[in-house]
This record gives structure tokens, sequence and C-alpha cells, in this order.
């Protein structure tokens, strides 16, 4: 079996306590490789190595750093079908979606590395003579990145291009769940010209390694995905040492069916938005709050095609579904439908895990007469469970898709131009689609939520700079004489 080392100061090692861990193919429990335990010698040797590599890396020209980055895509476009069938025995997602974590890992890559030739400031006129005013970019110094399992290449890619062309050295610490990729990556960055010191990994499980790279006082900034319950905790650790943390958790989204919807058009999408990916994305759609009168003409529809969803190995082309990444997940769907269950809610399909498939997988399901108070309306599951909820209007539409803790990402199908309007201004969230599903998001525009979703950072898009750099603000006076702002200026 493979054994899969830590990368070090430009180095593959062994863990210091020489523990490892297994990494199961959640379609058929079995171990696809061994991955070391990092604990908090290996990140220490991890921070002191990225601490070592910043001064040369942070003066290194921006284009230089980027060009870097530009081998890494056209690496990771060679690699794109081989990286994409070790996703999916690693993660379980079906390969087509496989195909696009890695496409969003190498799009990220050239977008980040035409940065190399940006990293806009600003200039503006001073409000004195014969002054310059100006802001420029510099990096942050040792960045700490903690990623979750369910977008194994892309979220890392996310993180790693905009902070490496920034200037930035740093420590990985992928999922436990999907650290292959982790490995992947930091090989193809290796290869494609990154220094030693640069990019450092520390595999392992995130109450050992993620808590020691959080209380490291030598990492200046964290930037973390994952869950609400770990990025409160995160928030909360690194204040004490006023670390900069960028967080981006969970979300219970929701997609509006509008009478006047083209019902065909949002059925296809709510499929989507629902089961693509085993409904393990943080902008999955886990609930639709349909306008009554088409409410069952859509759910008839609905379920009909939930019934033609295949679930199986995702190497199998003919699948549309994959498991769960993991037996806790598993349970965690199990004790939802449950939930669901006590509430009131009724299921009209699924509901029980796929047997006698051997992994982790389980029945598309849809829950109907839920209301937007219960459990099942208001908690993120992770897992493919659909909430159908009734409502009487737009307004009321809009007031149930905000009424949960969350704000990631949000839909409405209509085909009145004014309704969407009126869903873009007041749905909560830090995105909307219009006749599109919740998923689907695009690198080069800014990707994040409002209220639990995060803390108002966003990433990708030109803000994926603005997560790993410092503005300085420089003022620079040639008037040879000493000039007072908000003083000589006044009459
Ligand atoms: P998770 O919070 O369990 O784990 C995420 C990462 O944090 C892992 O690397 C884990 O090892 C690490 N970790 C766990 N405990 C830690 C600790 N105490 N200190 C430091 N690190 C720790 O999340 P997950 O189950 O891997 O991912 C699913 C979650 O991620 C969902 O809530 C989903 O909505 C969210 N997510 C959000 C986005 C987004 O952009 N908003 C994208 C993808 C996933």
């Amino acid at each position: 079996m493979n054994k899969h080392k830590l990368f070090l100061n430009g180095e593959w090692l062994d863990s210091a306590a020489g523990e490892t861990f297994e990494d199961i193919n959640p379609a058929t429990l079995e171990t696809i490789g061994l991955f070391q335990k990092g604990s908090m010698d290996d990140v220490n040797h991890a921070v002191d190595s990225a601490e070592e590599a910043f001064d040369s890396w942070s003066r290194t020209p921006p284009p230089q750093r980027a060009k870097i980055l530009y081998r890494a895509a056209r690496l990771l476009e060679e690699r794109k079908e081989e990286l994409a069938r070790l996703m999916t025995m690693e993660n379980g997602k079906v390969l087509p979606e496989a195909r696009g974590d890695v496409q969003e890992a190498i799009d990220m890559a050239y977008y980040a590395a035409g940065e190399g030739r940006r990293l806009f400031g600003e200039t503006t006129p001073s409000e004195l003579p014969n002054k310059f005013c100006m802001t420029v970019r510099r990096p942050i110094g040792v960045v700490g990145l903690i990623t979750p399992f369910n977008f194994p290449l892309a979220i890392p890619a996310w993180k790693i291009m905009p902070a490496l062309v920034s200037g930035n050295t740093m420590v990985l610490k992928p999922s436990s769940d999907t650290p292959l990729l982790a490995v992947e990556l930091i090989k193809i960055l290796s290869h494609a010209g990154v220094p030693e010191g640069v990019i450092n990994l520390v595999t392992g499980v995130g109450g050992e390694a993620g808590t020691a790279l959080i209380k490291s006082r030598k990492v200046k900034a964290i930037s973390f995905t994952g869950s609400l319950e770990t990025g409160k905790w995160i928030l909360s650790e690194s204040g004490k040492d006023m670390k900069r943390i960028s967080l981006e958790l969970g979300g219970k989204n929701p997609i509006i069916v509008m009478d006047d919807a083209k019902i065909d058009l949002a059925v296809d999408g709510v499929l989507w938005g629902a089961f693509g990916t085993t409904g393990q994305r943080c902008t999955a759609a886990s609930r639709v709050i349909v306008e009554e009168k088409v409410l069952p003409e859509f759910q008839r529809k609905l379920i009909l095609r939930a019934k033609g969803l295949k679930a199986g190995s995702g190497l199998d082309e003919s699948v549309d579904m994959g498991p769960l990444i993991n037996g806790g997940q598993l349970a965690k769907v199990e004790r939802y439908v449950q939930i669901g269950a006590d509430e009131g809610a009724r299921l009209v399909y699924g509901g029980s895990r796929i047997n006698p498939l051997p992994g982790y997988f389980f029945l598309p399901t849809i829950f109907t007469e839920v209301t937007a108070e219960m459990r099942m309306a208001q908690e993120e599951i992770f897992g493919p469970v659909l909430s159908l909820i009734r409502a009487e209007d737009l307004s009321q539409a809009i007031e149930i898709a905000n009424s949960v803790a969350y704000g990631l990402s949000s839909s409405i199908y209509t085909e009145n131009i004014k309704n969407a309007f009126q869903a873009i201004e007041r749905l909560d969230a830090g995105i909307t689609y219009v006749n599109a599903p919740t998923i689907g998001a695009e690198i080069h525009l800014p990707f994040g939520g409002v209220k639990a979703t995060g803390n108002g950072a966003r990433e990708a898009g030109t803000t994926a700079i603005d997560e790993f750099t410092d503005l300085k603000t420089v003022y620079f006076d040639y008037s040879d004489r000493l000039q007072k702002a908000q003083i000589d200026t006044q009459n």
C-alpha cells in the first residue's frame, strides 16, 4: 500500500511521531493509502520553514512568482484525467464532477497567475500640492490554509494560488478524508518550481494538526473552509493573538420556485442543486420553497426524476450520484431523516441507505410538508436530503428563505423580471442565481456568504487577492516644506 509523507521545507518526510492514518474509498471501503498523522512538532517544523522562506519569496517579483503558477496550471491540465480519477476514488464524487473540480484548480492557477502582472493598488490625488498618494499591496507572511473534503483540489487551489502570487509562504492542512489530492497538488507545485519552504503540507486530523496551526504564533493569517462549528472555534481561538481570519462555512441554501416559473427547468435545477455531489456542497440546495399553485406539479415531477437517479461508484460513467464521504456523515444523514419524521414532515422518496452497495450510499431523499422552523429546514445536513416548503407568495418565500442562520447561496426560478429583482435585493445571501440552481460558482467572481456562513471574507475573483495581502497607504511629499493635511487646506 502507498505510504505518503509530509512536505516540509522542500522534503518529503515521515511525521515526527511516525504515526499514520488510512484514507478510505467511500464507495468500496477499500484503503487507498496511508498518510502521515502530523502533530504539533510537524506543524512547527512546517511553520519555521515557511517563515524562513518568506523573505526571499516575498521579494521575488510577482511576475516571476506567476511564471511558476502558469507552469503549475499546465501540469494540472496534463494530469487532469488522472487526478479526476484519483479524486473519484478518494472522495466519491462522480467523474464529470471530479473533472470539474480539477478544472476549477486549473482555472484558479491561470487566473491567479494573471494577478502577477496586476496586484493593483490605487493612486489618488492629494489634498495638498506636490504630494502623491497611492496604495501598494504587501503579503501577510506565513498563512495557514485549512480545507474540507468536498472539493479536494479546487478549495486548496482557491487558497494556495492567490496566496502564492501575493508573496506569502504557507502551510496546508487538508481534510483527513482527502489527503491524497493535496499530496498530488503539492507535488505539482513543487515540480512547477515553488522554492523549498514556500509551501508545506501537514496531513493529519483537525483536532491535532489543525489546532497546532491555529495556535502557532508565527502564523499571521488563517484561511479556513469548513463547518460552522470548527469555524467558530477557530475565530475565538485566533482572536487571542490577533491573527487575520477568513472563514467560509456552511449553508442552508434555498431555491424559490414561483408559479410563473418554467417548471421543468426548475425541476432540472433542483435535482442538480440538491443531489449533485450527493448534497455535499456548501452551496447545495437543501430547501425548495414553492408557490402553492405549482407545488403539486413540481413535487410530482421532482419525485419522478429523483427516482431515476442512479447511485454507485463514480468511476462508472452512467452513475449520477456517488456515496457520502464517511460513516459519520452517513449516520448524520440518517439522524436527520429521523428528526424530520419526528417533526411531522412527510417522507415522499428515499430516506434510507442503498443496500447492497458496500459504501456509504444513501438514496436521494425528499420531504414534503416541511415548515420553516423545523430543524431539518434550519440546520445543515450536508447530504442528499431536500425539504419542500410551501409559500403563499414571493414575500413569504423570501421570509422563509431568510429565516435560517446561514446565508451562502440562493436561487429563484421565475419568468417575471420584477420577482427576480425583488429576490436579488432581498435574499440574505452572498450569492443569488436567477433561473439556475444554487451551485456552480465561476472562479473570476467573488465567493462567500453572509450571516453564519462567514466573517465577510470573499474568495476567488479580484477579492481573492484581498484575502492574502495587506494594503499599505503611501504619502509621498515632494514639496520641500512641512505640509499639514487637514490644516494647510483650510480656508
Ligand atoms: P470540518 O469543519 O469538519 O473540517 C474542515 C477542516 O478543518 C478539515 O481539514 C479538518 O481536519 C479541520 N479541522 C477540524 N477541527 C479542527 C480544529 N479544531 N482546528 C483546526 N482545524 C480543524 O468540515 P468538513 O466536514 O471537512 O466540510 C464540510 C463543511 O464545510 C460543511 O459545513 C460545508 O458547508 C463547509 N464548506 C464551506 C464552503 C464555503 O466556501 N463556504 C465550501 C466547502 C465546504
